[in-house]
């Protein structure tokens, strides 16, 4: 029992609970994050405590619920269904996400905020009593700004000692743009109590120094990257997301994902492919994704018969309202591409709200030509590395937008793009389409070298 542990805390568990008769039965899910953390349980000795997702009836209940999660590892943390609604629909998703990513117009509540608090405390008062001296604590993503601070001093209160560090997966705004929060303040000083805060990006590392100094009331600069806050130094630092690009190349020899990709390429003859991925959520550009490829068809009579868009759109947020309009938005232009440019023998655009199985998904980025990812902002985007994960074969071009965190280190081999210009997006598919063979493969190598460095297990 001396043998200390990683505590990974994360607002969502990455498990599925289901109810079978009177127990429980979990499967993991999906999301980003939860492909870039799944590496570390091959090699480490860990625990993962978050929300699972359901809400207990009873406290019987809540056992053999919680007795399924210790099978993985896992620890849930419960949360009554209007509170979890309120921090994670309410401030999380409708307040903080649409600032995080630049987005303006947001209007601020306080219940929602209130929400946000409880939850964190909550939070903080199950990794405390969970935690031991000399075990890492490590917290992801904005749904638990507040957690650090308010963990630090249950921990000193308990007498533990534990290092914490805090992850963010989002971009961090510039600083004008964050102090549009009234609680900014309180969520830079919850932060700050980690040891050690993650960024994507040098931009984002560099926009959170700017907001911490803007209280110079009670944080110091120490020195680069270094950050004081009463006696407490937090670290500032830039760590890149990867993939595990063997799991891609493992399944692209499944026979099965072999026969389905000669199945698309023969269904698709004489056409070039290209693909989207997204969760349906507005900072992944999709209204200017399909606008730009509208134009690229109606700039481009020629080629309007030589391509497909395989465009997917993984359900998201869907209690959101500002989801449920753009849901409605993309459909009418669907409906309008398709409208004007599909014949009974020609295509050009597949759409599909669902999420896809990762054979499905797979087979589709190696199938591909080109792969399109227009966020009008993203942390990272981890499909751009696994859509060049599944093209050793084909030197696929990646068309990229300059404001996906991915851009910082991919510059070089893709076709770069400002994802509000439709024009601009109209020429980068025409130059991906039309992209000779050489330049391709250099431009893929590049590429290739940034994806398999950065592995999620380097
Ligand atoms: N993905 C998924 N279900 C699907 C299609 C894709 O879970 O039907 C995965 C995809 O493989 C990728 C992740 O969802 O690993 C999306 O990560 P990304 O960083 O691109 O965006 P995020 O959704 O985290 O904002």
């Amino acid at each position: 029992a001396n043998k200390s542990t990683l505590i990974i805390v994360s607002n969502r568990l990455p498990l599925s609970l289901r109810k079978v008769d009177n127990s429980f039965e979990s499967s993991t899910s999906s999301g980003g994050l939860v492909t870039a953390l799944s590496g570390l349980t091959d090699s480490m000795n860990f625990k993962w405590l978050g929300w699972p997702g359901i809400t207990a009836a009873n406290d019987e209940e809540q056992e053999n619920a919680q007795r399924a999660l210790g099978e993985k590892m896992a620890k849930g943390i419960f949360l009554e269904e209007q509170l979890a609604q309120d921090h994670y629909d309410g401030f999380s998703n409708t307040i903080l996400w649409p600032t995080l990513h630049y987005q303006s117009g947001i209007e601020f509540r306080e219940e929602f905020w209130e929400a946000y608090r409880q939850v964190n405390e909550i939070f903080a008062d199950v990794v405390a009593e969970e935690a031991h001296t000399g075990d890492l604590i490590w917290i992801h993503d904005y749904h638990l700004m507040l957690l650090p601070s308010l963990l630090r001093s249950r921990l000193r209160a308990q007498g533990k000692e534990c290092p914490i560090g805090f992850t963010l997966h989002t971009p961090f705004p510039a600083r004008d743009v964050w102090r549009g929060l009234p609680v900014e303040k309180e969520l830079v000083t919850g932060m700050l109590a980690s040891d050690v805060v993650g960024f994507h990006t040098e931009e984002y590392k560099e926009n959170f120094a700017t907001a911490c100094v803007n209280h110079s009331d009670v944080v110091g600069l120490e020195e680069t990257d270094c950050i004081r806050m009463g006696d407490h130094l937090a670290h500032l630092g830039v760590f890149i997301v990867g993939i595990d690009p063997i799991k891609f190349s493992e399944t692209l020899k499944n026979p099965y994902v072999v026969n389905r990709i000669n199945e698309l390429r023969h269904m698709h003859s004489n056409k070039t492919i290209m693909i989207g991925v997204d969760r349906l959520d507005y900072t992944k550009g999709l209204v200017q994704k399909l606008k730009g490829y509208e134009r690229f068809l109606n700039d481009n009579p020629e080629l309007r018969n030589k391509v497909v868009l395989v465009q997917v759109a993984v359900p998201s947020r869907e209690n959101v309202k500002e989801y449920q309009d753009l849901e409605e938005e993309i459909q009418t232009l669907v409906g309008k591409i398709c409208g004007e440019h599909c014949a009974p023998d020609n295509f050009p655009l597949v759409y599909m709200h669902r999420s896809i199985s990762f054979t499905e998904l797979t087979a589709l980025y190696s199938v591909a030509e080109v792969c399109l990812v227009t966020s009008q902002r993203d942390g990272m985007n981890l499909v751009a590395s696994e859509y060049i994960a599944c093209q050793g074969h084909r030197h696929g071009v990646l068309v990229l937008s300059e404001f996906a965190g991915a851009a910082s280190f991919m510059q070089e081999g893709s076709i770069l793009f400002h994802p509000s210009s439709t024009d601009q997006l109209s020429q980068a598919i025409y130059q991906a389409v039309t992209m000779n063979q050489d330049e391709r493969k250099k431009r893929y190598e590049s590429l290739c070298d940034f994806v398999t460095n950065y592995t999620r297990c380097a």
